[in-house]
C-alpha cells in the first residue's frame, strides 16, 4: 500500500504491536459476544422445559377431575335407579293380574341388573381415582423438583449474564484505549480486512508463506518483513504480514 508505506522502521513495529493486541481484544470480543448472544436462547428453553412439566401436572390433574365427575353421576345414576327399585317392588302388593306380575318382574330384574351394573362401574372407576391421584401426586412432585433445578440454572445463567455484559463492557473499554493509539490509516485498513475476511486481520509470515492464504511471498519481500522494516499486504488475501518467529526462513 502506496500510502501506508510511510509507516516504517521502529514506528511500524509499534503499529503492528498495537495492531496485534487490537486483534486479541477483538477475538475475545467476538467469543464473548458469541457466548451472550446464546444465553437467552438457553433460558427460554429452560423456561419451556418448566412449562412442559406444568403441563403434564394439569394434564393429570385433569383426568382425575374427570373420573371424579363420572364418579359423582354414576353415584346419581345409582341412587335413581335404587328410587326406581324400591318403586317396583312397592308396586307388587298392589298388583291385580299375572300379566301385570310378569311384566313387573321384569321390569324389576331389569333394574336390579342396572343397579349391579352401575354398582361395577363405580368399582371400577374407584380404581380409577385411585391411580389418576397417585399419577397427580407424582407428577406435582417431579414438577416442584424440576422446577428447583430449573430455577437454579436459569440464576446461573442470569449470572452469567451478568459476568458475560461487565466482561464485555471491560474489553470494549480496552479496545477503545487500544486503538486510540493506532495510526488511523492502519486501524482502517485493519477493520477493513476484518470486515472482508473475518477475525484475522494480521496473519504471521511463516517460511515465506502467508499464514491466511498460504501464498507463497517473492523472498525480497520476505526479508523486509523479517526486518519489521516495511509495511505489507499479502498480494493472495490482502491480509497484514508480519514476522512469524524464530526458525523460520522467509528466503527461497
Ligand atoms: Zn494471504
Amino acid at each position: 500500500m502506496v500510502f501506508l508505506s510511510a509507516i516504517e522502521g521502529e514506528l511500524l513495529r509499534e503499529q503492528l504491536e498495537l495492531l496485534l493486541k487490537l486483534q486479541e481484544i477483538d477475538s475475545a470480543l467476538t467469543d464473548l459476544e458469541v457466548e451472550t448472544q446464546g444465553l437467552p436462547g438457553r433460558i427460554a428453553d429452560l423456561r419451556q422445559r418448566m412449562e412442559l412439566t406444568d403441563t403434564a401436572v394439569k394434564e393429570q390433574e385433569t383426568a382425575l377431575d374427570a373420573a371424579k365427575k363420572d364418579r359423582a353421576k354414576l353415584e346419581n345414576d345409582l341412587e335413581d335407579a335404587g328410587v326406581r327399585l324400591n318403586g317396583l317392588k312397592s308396586k307388587q302388593l298392589v298388583i291385580k293380574t299375572n300379566e301385570e306380575y310378569a311384566a313387573l318382574q321384569t321390569e324389576i330384574q331389569y333394574t336390579t341388573d342396572a343397579v349391579s351394573k352401575i354398582e361395577d362401574s363405580i368399582l371400577v372407576l374407584l380404581e380409577q381415582i385411585e391411580g389418576a391421584a397417585a399419577d397427580a401426586d407424582a407428577a406435582r412432585q417431579s414438577a416442584a423438583d424440576s422446577r428447583g433445578v430449573i430455577e437454579r440454572e436459569i440464576a446461573e445463567l442470569d449470572r452469567e449474564m451478568v459476568r458475560l455484559t461487565e466482561a464485555l463492557t471491560i474489553k470494549r473499554d480496552e479496545r477503545v484505549r487500544v486503538a486510540m493509539h493506532v495510526d488511523e490509516r492502519m486501524l482502517e485498513r485493519y477493520e477493513r480486512i476484518i470486515e472482508s475476511r473475518g477475525e484475522e486481520a494480521l496473519v504471521p509470515l511463516v517460511d515465506g508463506f502467508c499464514t491466511g492464504c498460504y501464498k507463497k511471498l517473492p523472498s525480497q519481500k520476505a526479508i523486509e518483513i523479517r526486518r519489521g522494516e516495511k509495511f505489507f499486504e499479502c498480494g493472495g488475501c490482502g491480509r497484514i504480514l508480519y514476522w512469524g518467529g524464530e526458525g523460520q526462513d522467509g528466503e527461497e
